[in-house]
């Protein structure tokens, strides 16, 4: 991607309604841009970092067996009804009527639609067990939105639900979450995230664990969700499989939640400085941004030489091409913070060196020769 023809536009300003670090830092790096109280778009630059998380999550889950699939948002309240949840979630449910009188709720969580098609198709011990999930946008209609895209009204959530035939299936899968989220933070650059005991209301399930990350302010933004939930749901929906005897039981699930906006949040608040943003490398929108310096023909050409070959290599750089001075393209590299960065300056470049700078702090200089392949070399090492 070329700087001067991408859709970045960075400020200096510190937003006065954000009162987080990676909330100020999303605003101010053009990755997010608040539409309504609670309501974020993703800009090209934070789409990248959201579809990283969305890939490392899919990952995870498939090493685990499960499969991805995708419910509706639309949901008839109807089913609400019936599972007795219309009174849990109360106001926080975002409904309307149709033009055809029906009540219809844009999905806060999916326990009700998935666990009534799992009811209608599977049948016997052979169809299970299953772990089915997508990556969704839910709707909340939170009392109190805040933090950027932490706790919003609209938002990204990773949700699966497993189907066992009994209580030793579901503590097996519900052991595999477990090591498939710990695998997702510290892929994220969140292994300093801790499980812990929760409470379980809202699901009606036995017993849940919270996934959470505490923060230099003292506080805990959760990040991941799991529950037993035993047969409850299953009960009410006619979830029912005929075991090895011919026996009709309740099919046993679980539910697991993950928040991927808040991953992306709390990476910011683990890895930025007062600089900006350090992204680790698997959440960063480029693995490389290219700064050449002083604006002479040959410097830029040789840029735009080193942007191509990467580009052929497949990786994801961005070049600073725009016609600013060296003070606002530094300003902007440390914001955005994109990892590896590559300096060609004139005095070096005048000596057949360019400089590798690290985000994370450190530097190399390298032979102008000798540059693709370093960075390669450290593309590959995770930098
Ligand atoms: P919280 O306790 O923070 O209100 P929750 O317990 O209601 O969250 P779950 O229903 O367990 O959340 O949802 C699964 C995950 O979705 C949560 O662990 C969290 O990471 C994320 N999440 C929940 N609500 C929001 C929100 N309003 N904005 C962004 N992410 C959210
Ligand atoms: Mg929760």
């Amino acid at each position: 991607m070329l700087w001067s023809k991408s859709f970045i536009f960075t400020s200096k300003e510190t937003p006065q309604e954000a009162e987080v670090r990676s909330h100020q830092l999303m605003l101010r790096a053009c990755l997010i841009k608040k539409i309504s109280t609670g309501v974020y778009a993703y800009l090209p630059l934070g789409l990248r970092v959201l579809r990283k998380v969305k890939e490392i999550i899919r990952e995870e889950m498939h090493r685990a067996g499960a499969q991805e699939l995708l419910l509706s948002t639309l949901q008839p309240f109807s089913i609400w009804k019936r599972s007795g949840r219309d009174t849990v979630l109360g106001k926080v449910m975002i409904s309307f009527i149709n033009r055809h009188g029906k009540r219809m709720v844009l999905g806060p969580t999916h326990e009700e639609i998935i666990t009534e098609l799992v009811a209608q198709r599977v049948k016997s011990y052979k169809d299970l067990p299953l772990i089915l999930y997508q990556i969704q946008s839910k709707f909340r209609d939170e009392i109190r939105p805040r933090y950027g895209v932490i706790r919003g009204c609209e938002f990204t959530m990773k949700d699966a639900y497993s189907f066992d035939r009994d209580e030793d299936g579901l503590q097996e899968n519900y052991q595999r979450m477990i090591e498939v989220y710990t695998r997702i933070f510290s892929r994220c650059g969140l292994s300093h995230c801790q499980m812990r005991e929760a409470d379980s209301e809202m699901m009606g399930g036995k017993s849940s664990h919270e996934f959470v990350l505490s923060l230099a302010s003292g506080e805990e933004i959760e990040l991941g969700h799991i529950f037993k939930l035993g047969t409850k749901y299953s009960e009410i929906f006619g979830g029912v499989y005929l075991d090895r005897e011919g026996k009709q039981k309740p099919i046993v699930m679980g539910c697991y939640g993950i928040g991927v906006d808040r991953i992306i949040a709390a990476c910011i608040e683990k890895h930025s400085d007062e600089h900006g943003i350090i992204w680790p490398i698997s959440l960063s929108p480029f693995k490389v941004l290219i700064i050449p310096l002083g604006g002479s023909k040959q410097i830029e050409d040789y840029a735009f030489s080193v942007y191509q070959r990467l580009e052929k290599e497949n990786i994801e750089v961005l070049l600073d091409d725009r016609q600013e001075s060296a003070g606002v393209k530094f300003n902007d590299a440390d914001l955005i913070g994109i990892p590896l960065r590559i300096i060609i300056g004139e005095r070096n470049f005048a000596q057949g060196k360019v400089e590798i700078n690290l985000r994370k702090g450190g530097k190399v200089q390298v032979d102008k020769e000798r540059l693709v392949g370093k960075v390669q070399e450290m593309v590959n090492g995770e930098v």
